[in-house]
């Protein structure tokens, strides 16, 4: 049995390590398909605070699991099957380790980046393919990028890129933009901002060390061509990482848990979520950190609130 269950190692659940561990939890963190989430599938993290040089995303990740380590932390790896937070102590399976019992758990599974799934994408993530146009547009001063989605998201990051980019493209399926308007007004007044509408991207392309180009395909004529670039931003949505939940926490529409506001408290006592997982506004590494830090306080104020009753009731007895 233990006192927390950490879900998840983004920097999320692995601040919320660090901070269970100092505090004598030993917490026990699964490590899931993805160790150490999004921040591994960069390069340079230049706005970490604490790095004047930058740090690369692996590196930041293994810091931080060597904090937790140090003061305590217990890391196993294995798939998530199932959560069972109807009764305490909770019960999580995980594939290969067995059922775990938790006075609490942390759930830190994070987000996903929806991706297009085309030739060229995978192989140059951190090499000119992006999920992240404020982490790593800065690597981009003076150059041309392009921008795939018609969303909110994409709107905003191509106004953003345009801080450092000669020029930015964007990239949509459609004619119509899914954005709200005023994004689209923002972004259609933006002169550094270009538009390929109703195409499909059909492949990244790269000299062998950096992308080169977007090859998509026009929807009406089927004709296909190359949009030179040094740069594809992929903003076409996130999928939080919360499938084996459903049903069983509340979650919005899209699947984002849900917290009582300025807490990491789920609709259940003793259940607690932070980072990616319960964010789709900010979804930045210091920000999950700074609810992996809140998780970790609710926890421990959770037992110690719980080990208070319990005392007094001892008392009267
Ligand atoms: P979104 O609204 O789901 O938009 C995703 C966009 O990507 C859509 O235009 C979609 O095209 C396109 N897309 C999806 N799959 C694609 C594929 N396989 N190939 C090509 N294009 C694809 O996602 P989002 O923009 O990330 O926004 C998510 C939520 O956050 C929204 O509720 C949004 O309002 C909110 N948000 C708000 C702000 C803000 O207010 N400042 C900023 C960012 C996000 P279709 O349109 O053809 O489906």
């Amino acid at each position: 049995m233990y006192k927390s269950i950490i879900l998840g190692t983004g920097p999320a659940g692995l601040t919320a390590a660090v901070y269970l561990a100092r505090a004598n939890m030993e917490p026990l963190v699964i490590e899931g398909p993805e160790p150490g989430g999004q921040l591994t599938l960069t390069t340079d993290v230049e706005n970490f605070p604490g790095f004047p040089e930058g740090i690369l995303g692996p590196d930041l990740m293994d810091n931080m699991k060597k904090q937790a380590e140090r003061f305590g932390a217990t890391f196993k790896r294995g798939w998530v099957t199932d959560v069972n937070v109807d009764d305490r102590p909770f019960q999580v399976s995980v594939d290969g380790l067995g059922e775990l019992e938790a006075e609490t758990l942390i759930i830190s599974t994070g987000a996903s980046a929806k991706m297009l799934d085309i030739p060229g994408e995978k192989e140059n993530l951190g090499k000119g393919v992006s999920t992240c146009a404020t982490c790593d547009g800065f690597f981009f001063r003076g150059k041309k990028v392009v921008i795939v989605g018609g969303g909110d998201s994409a709107m905003e990051e191509a106004n953003f890129l345009t801080k450092f980019a000669s020029e930015v493209q964007i990239v949509h399926r459609r004619h119509e933009l899914r954005a709200s308007k005023i994004m689209q007004d923002r972004a259609k007044n933006n002169e550094k901002i270009t538009w390929a509408l109703n195409k499909t991207p059909v492949e990244m392309v790269s000299d062998g060390m950096k992308i080169t180009g977007l090859k998509v395909k026009d929807n009406d004529s089927s004709e296909e061509e190359l949009i030179e670039t040094d740069g594809i931003f992929v903003a076409i949505g996130h999928n939080p990482n919360t499938e084996f939940l459903k049903g069983k926490i509340d979650m919005d529409d899209k699947g984002y848990i849900l917290v009582e506001p300025g807490t990491t408290n789920t609709n259940i006592e003793g259940v607690f979520a932070c980072g990616d997982v319960q964010d789709q506004k900010y979804r930045q590494a210091i920000t999950a950190a700074g609810t992996g830090c809140m998780s970790a306080m609710d926890s421990e104020r959770f037992l110690e609130g719980e080990a208070a009753v319990d005392w007094s009731q001892n008392l009267s007895e």
